[in-house]
């Protein structure tokens, strides 16, 4: 195809010259005669007008068409690659063929490519994308795709497909924004309404009945009053702690898909949880025990939330142990994932065992662990699986409510989830539980 283009310029480039001999010829033959007789000398004039006319269309035409279609040639509109580069969304640009001819860096590191020339289906496979490019470059018109990919956490993209005309050639610009912080706000709005309002209704409902009966029956009886004062305290502290968890719950989920850069000692983190903790858990004559390294542990992680995490686990495991029991912490290098998964949450023969949460994509990393194990009454292995549902309690399920919210372990679970790391439990009814969550090392093995 390009070849042939090619021989057309330069046939026509050959015939250039040509009219320039006829016109210079004729001009000459026009100039002798004029000496002779003037009625000839005029008709060859006007001939070699022409010919000059002729000539300088032809040299017109050669520049206009050769002009064109070196730009209709591929490499002229990888040309306009660099451009992409000024858009902040990924972008890629694709010929007639969808063969990519360019594309922006973020492109390339959402994507994970590296190559240009490859198909666009090597890097993207949702069909109503590709359908989208096709009909774009056919009809000319911009389309807008909306898909989903899958993984550890799910992402919303909008696809925007713009059809080019470069010269000759046919091409297609795709920007992808990223939904997934307005869709996940959009669900989650409607989720926190949801539960929210279904579980502040029992708090609520306990406190309009003492108001009432403060109002009436008890008005005049001093120690009534104190004591349904106290049950509205109660109350009123059940809501407060159901708030915090849920706007909690709601500001990780809001960034869960932007995994975390910080630099945090697991180590350090879990000797201030226990520093806080300590004082009010040994006014019940539960004992906490730290394992871990003098020196840091380093991750990568967010250090306020990884103390959310292990004050989460801490807290339950005190709550859980019996006056006299031990609550041991322990934190530490875990190695690869299998090590880590091994290390600190397979240790108990016998035990009921379930993985929460595993991080997707683990090859070549390493993983610090901090395992929190307790000598309370366990949890039977039909209930493993539901823990971190949002509001599930194993009391409830049995009918002896505790006052807890429920969704300590789903703010774990989502905190480990935006940190790539795995959350597992094992549990010995009758002897107690241990939760573990394990991140991504920062040291060097
Ligand atoms: P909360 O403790 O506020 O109720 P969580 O989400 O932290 O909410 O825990 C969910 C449920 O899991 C608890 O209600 C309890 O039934 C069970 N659970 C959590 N930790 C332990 C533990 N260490 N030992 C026994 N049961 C536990």
């Amino acid at each position: 195809m390009a070849i042939d283009r090619l021989s057309v310029a330069r046939w026509r480039l050959d015939r250039i010259p040509a009219a320039a001999w006829a016109t210079g010829a004729l001009a000459l033959a026009a100039a002798l005669f004029a000496f002779a007789t003037s009625v000839p000398a005029a008709v060859l004039m006007v001939l070699a007008g022409g010919a000059c006319y002729v000539a300088a269309r032809e040299a017109r035409r050669f520049i206009i068409t050769s002009r064109s279609e070196a730009a209709a040639e591929p490499a002229d509109l990888a040309e306009l690659a660099p451009l992409l580069e000024a858009l902040p969304d990924p972008a890629l640009l694709v010929d007639g063929e969808t063969r990519m001819v360019g594309s922006n860096a973020a492109a390339r590191r959402q994507m994970q490519f590296e190559a240009r020339g490859q198909f666009l289906t090597s890097v993207l496979r949702h069909p109503d994308v590709l359908e989208a490019v096709q009909a774009a470059m056919r009809d000319g018109e911009t389309r807008a795709v909306e898909y989903e990919t899958a993984g550890q956490v799910e992402r919303h993209t909008r696809c925007y497909v713009a059809p080019l005309h470069w010269g000759a050639a046919r091409a297609a610009m795709l920007v992808f924004h990223d939904q997934t912080a307005r869709i996940s706000t959009e669900r989650m709005r409607a989720d926190f309404l949801a539960n929210a309002s279904h579980e502040l209704r029992t708090p609520l409902a306990s406190l309009t009945l003492l108001i009432e009966t403060l109002a009436g029956p008890a008005r005049d009886n001093a120690a009534d009053r104190d004591r349904f004062l106290a049950m509205m305290q109660v109350q009123a502290g059940r809501m407060r702690r159901l708030i915090d968890d849920l706007l909690s719950l709601s500001r990780i989920e809001l960034d869960e898909h932007v995994p975390p850069s910080d630099r945090a000692d697991l180590a350090g983190v879990a000797r201030e949880v226990i520093d806080v903790l300590g004082p009010v858990v040994a006014e019940r004559n539960v004992r906490i025990e730290l394992i871990a390294p003098d020196g840091p542990v380093t991750v990568v992680g967010e250090r306020f939330q990884l103390a959310q995490v292990v004050q989460n686990l801490v807290d339950n495991a005190a709550k859980y142990t019996p006056p006299g029991g031990e609550v041991v912490v322990e934190v530490a290098q875990g190695g690869d994932r299998d090590d880590a998964i091994a290390r600190a949450g397979r240790r108990w023969e016998g035990a009921g065992r379930v993985v929460i949460l595993t991080p997707a994509a683990a090859a070549n990393l390493s993983y610090a662990y901090v395992r929190v194990e307790d000598s309370g009454p366990g949890i039977e292995q039909h209930f493993l699986p539901r823990l971190a549902e949002r509001f599930f309690r194993v009391e409830r399920e049995l009918g002896n409510e505790r006052g807890g919210t429920g969704l300590g372990l789903a703010i774990v679970k989502h905190i480990v989830n935006r940190h790539r790391g795995g959350f597992l439990v094992e549990s010995r009814p009758g002897r107690g539980s241990a939760f573990a969550v394990y991140v991504e090392s920062a040291e060097e093995d």
